[in-house]
């Protein structure tokens, strides 16, 4: 399989992962519009994507030239004029079926018949997006990871419909990016957020049972398993609030006890203490640097 050559690439949402997303597209040579109900949030990602740029060049991962490049081929737009043209969309909008839905239902009345439909959810289900269109075979889970730009995989979700040729120009699409790609079914939590959920709820109930602190459990899996980062802090990075939405929809789905939000995770959440976003989770921080482990954990 070769990888993608001049698709016309569009990006909805210009958010945490929409803006990334765009920039990774545009460095890797594909005509890239971003679109955004919102033009400060276009103009922020617009900004945020030079700026990373920018720092790759300084770095000596790229050049000055790749940079110009990708800036020339990025263009930013409020309106949906863009998916008339497109080969590829990728959908980065919030987490919310209905206006994922939605989307997907004007993109089937407005993308070419070809266009393959990416979605970046990270915990709903591909098939049931697909549903809202009358092309479920040209529908894929396209699940990119936070910082897209220095993350390397690709997590490759098969709805139910899902053609193998869709999955072909998934697979060009990671070779184009130069991402690792990985193929998974349309099951809950596909194999990351499964896997990273059961991890982190276990590493919650050993807190809640004294096992140990969260410093010394994040440090058993940092230089005992050489995670490059432990499970609590990471939930810290993730946002304490995402993580337990994630874990009740995996406990309703799957019914398994593993996926059963911890008391701990929810009382942490309705004290507000969202993770390093808020300033404390599992540990404090101040100017977004750890201070200490947060008294709260242990009360
Ligand atoms: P975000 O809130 O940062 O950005 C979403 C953007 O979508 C906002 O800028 C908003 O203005 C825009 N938007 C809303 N409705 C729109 C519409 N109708 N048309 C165009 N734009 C619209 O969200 P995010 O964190 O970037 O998450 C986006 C998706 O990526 C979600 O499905 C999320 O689950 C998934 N995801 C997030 C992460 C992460 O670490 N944040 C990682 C992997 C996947």
């Amino acid at each position: 399989m070769t990888g993608l050559n001049n698709t016309n690439t569009v990006v909805i949402g210009a958010g945490t992962m929409g803006h990334g997303i765009a920039h990774v597209c545009a460095l890797a040579g594909l005509p890239t519009t971003l679109v955004d109900v919102d033009q400060a949030v276009l103009d922020k990602g617009r900004a945020a994507i030079e700026t990373n740029l920018q720092k790759g060049v300084d770095r000596g991962k790229i050049s000055a030239e790749d940079m110009a490049g990708a800036l020339s081929r990025l263009s930013v737009r409020t309106d949906a004029g863009a998916y008339a043209h497109a080969g590829l969309i990728i959908e980065a909008v919030p987490e919310r079926m209905e206006l994922k839905q939605s989307i997907f239902r004007t993109l089937d009345e407005q993308a070419p018949a070809d266009c393959v439909l990416g979605t970046n959810t990270s915990s709903l289900s591909i098939t049931a997006i697909a549903a809202a269109t009358k092309r479920p075979d040209r529908v894929v889970g396209l699940h990119f990871f936070n910082p897209v730009h220095i993350m390397k995989l690709l997590e490759v979700v098969r709805g139910v419909h899902t053609s193998e040729a869709t999955l072909a120009t998934a697979r060009g699409l990671a070779e184009t990016l130069g991402k690792t790609a990985i193929f998974v079914d349309d099951a809950p939590g596909f194999a990351t957020s499964r896997l990273g959920i059961t991890l982190g709820n276990e590493a919650m109930r050993m807190v809640e049972q004294g096992v140990a602190g969260p410093r010394d459990i994040d440090t058993a899996m940092t230089l005992g398993y050489k995670h490059p980062m432990g499970p609590l802090m990471l939930t810290d990075l993730v946002g304490l609030d995402v993580r337990y939405h994630i874990s009740q929809a995996l406990y309703e789905e799957l019914g398994t006890d593993t996926f059963r939000p911890p008391l701990i995770l929810r009382k942490l959440v309705r004290a507000g203490a969202l993770g390093k976003k808020t300033g404390a989770g599992f540990y404090l921080y101040e100017n977004g640097q750890v201070v200490g482990e947060n008294p709260l954990v242990r009360r």
